[in-house]
Parts: structure tokens; sequence; C-alpha cells
């Protein structure tokens, strides 16, 4: 895998200085998944108070999904209940990653990194951009912080006002053309998404053939870069 990663930076890299746009490295952007037959659920903007409801539903259907987590946005990253669900979505087996501190339009990518090392234990090489925007400065900055940028090929329009039954919709229409290699945008912070949404399309997923995986596991990648144990809590934890 690290191969294929160091090759595809490399291939980004030279056809971004082919095609004039920098002469410097930039990050890889995935907006699709590798693995055939695979759909990652991607959870954006928490951690927030829905997130063990959803964490509960998704492991008792025998899916794995991605948070792509603030440091703080809706919630401190540090707060201890916040904290106690992030550990428990981790634990779970979902994947978490990075979606910048403040869900800035320029990011700032260390003091997430610094939050989840505390937090989990963990280097993230995930970066989700805020609204999915990136430039060659923000692809920069990621390959300089070893991190590929993620977005998506699918939104449920779920924090752009969508109702729960228009995102059912979207969903349902996206089941009937079958595509093979979904990323999907949803938001962990929006009830309806959690209460609504998503229980109703996993199963219709499933039955459709889909297998639910993680970021890493649809692109063919690693979850983390490393893993140490949890930290404990000092002065530090606050946003
Ligand atoms: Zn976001």
């Amino acid at each position: 895998m690290l191969l294929g990663k160091k090759f595809a930076l490399l291939l980004t890299a030279l056809l971004a200085s082919a095609e004039s746009l920098t002469d410097k490295a930039t990050a890889t952007v995935y907006t699709k998944c590798v693995a055939p037959n695979t759909i990652a659920l991607t959870f954006d903007d928490g951690p927030w108070t829905y997130e063990k409801e959803l964490s509960d539903f998704l492991t008792n259907n025998g899916v794995k999904a991605t948070f792509f987590v603030n440091g703080d946005n809706y919630g401190c990253i540090y707060d201890a209940t916040i904290v106690q669900s992030l550990q428990y979505t981790f634990r779970a087996g979902h994947q978490i990653c990075s979606h910048t501190w403040s869900h800035p339009h320029l990011t700032d990518l260390n003091k997430t990194q610094t939050a989840l090392e505390k937090v989990l234990g963990i280097k993230t090489p995930w970066l989700r951009p805020p609204y999915g925007e990136y430039n060659d400065l923000v692809r920069q900055t990621a390959y300089e912080n070893n991190k590929s940028l993620v977005t998506w090929n699918f939104d449920s329009l779920d924090s752009d006002g969508a109702t729960a039954a228009q995102s059912k919709g979207y969903y349902d229409s996206q089941i009937a053309k079958h595509p093979a290699d979904l990323i999907i945008l949803n938001h962990e912070t929006e009830v309806n998404t959690v209460r609504q949404v998503i229980p109703y399309v996993v199963p219709k997923l499933k039955a459709a053939g889909y297998k639910l995986v993680t970021v890493a596991e649809c692109l063919g990648g690693q979850a983390y870069s490393s893993v140490a144990s949890f930290g404990s809590r000092d002065s530090t934890w606050k946003c």
C-alpha cells in the first residue's frame, strides 16, 4: 500500500508540475472508493451529541464508518463527554480522521492532529477539507503534513437543508443506479441523518450488495499512520 500511495503522490506531483500549476509536491485527492463494490459512509463536523447513538446503530448493523472530526466546531474535542463518545466510537472500530480544527476555508492542520494524538493516540493520514474545497496551497500543505485529501462523490445534502425525506430520495436514486464506488458525505451533527436517514439507507445499501467499509478500506490504505494508547487529560486539553 505504501508503495502505491507513494507512487500516487509522485504521480500527482508530476502531473501538477507538468501542468505548471506548482513546482511543489501536492497531496493526492480521493473522491471515490477504489475497492470494488464498496461504500464508505462518512460523517463530518462532529464530535457531537448523537455520535454514540450513531456508532451503536452502525455497529449493530455490522457497518464500519468514518468520522471526519473537528477540534472546535459544534463541540470541543477535549470536553469530557465528547472525549468519552469519541473514544467509544474509535474503540468500536470506526475510523476517525481530521476535518480541521474550526472548519475554516483554509486549514490549520496541526491543532487537530495534536488533539487526535492526545485523545485517541492516533495519527491520521486522511484529511477532509471543509466544504470539500482545496487549491494548490491546501494540497501542498496537506502533502507536507503527510495527509491525503478525501472528498466525496455523493452528498446526502443533509447540511444543505435537505429534509430527511429528500436525503432518503437521493440515496434511493443512487441505489437505483448502483454505482460501484461511493464515498458518501453525511453529518453526524444532523439529528435527521442519525435517526432517520441512516437507519433507512443502511439496510437498503446492504440489500443492494454493497460492503459498507471505512474510507481506509475503500481506498485500500491504512486507517492510521500510527496508533498508541489514549492520552491522559492535562491542562492542555482545552479548546
Ligand atoms: Zn464539514
